[in-house]
């Protein structure tokens, strides 16, 4: 173990699956949440391959809001 794993991975709020925001494209925010890329495609988000970026964000209508005690 040479680096804290808990930095890296974030659970998707939609599908539960884990995700690593460093190696695996996904829509994380600074809010402490994430979508897998698959579920932000489903909620219709778009990534622009060139500017390596989200060009339209995925609709989060009905996702779970973060709760206080689980940022750190
Ligand atoms: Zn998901």
């Amino acid at each position: 173990m040479h680096r804290r794993e808990r930095d890296e991975i974030v659970d998707c709020v939609e599908c539960g699956s884990p995700l690593d925001v460093e190696r695996e494209r996904g829509y994380s925010t600074s809010k402490g949440w994430a979508l897998c890329w698959s579920c932000a495609l489903t909620r219709g988000a778009r990534f622009d391959e060139d500017e390596d970026r989200w060009s339209v964000p995925p609709d989060i209508t009905g996702l779970p809001p973060v709760e206080p005690e689980e940022i750190p």
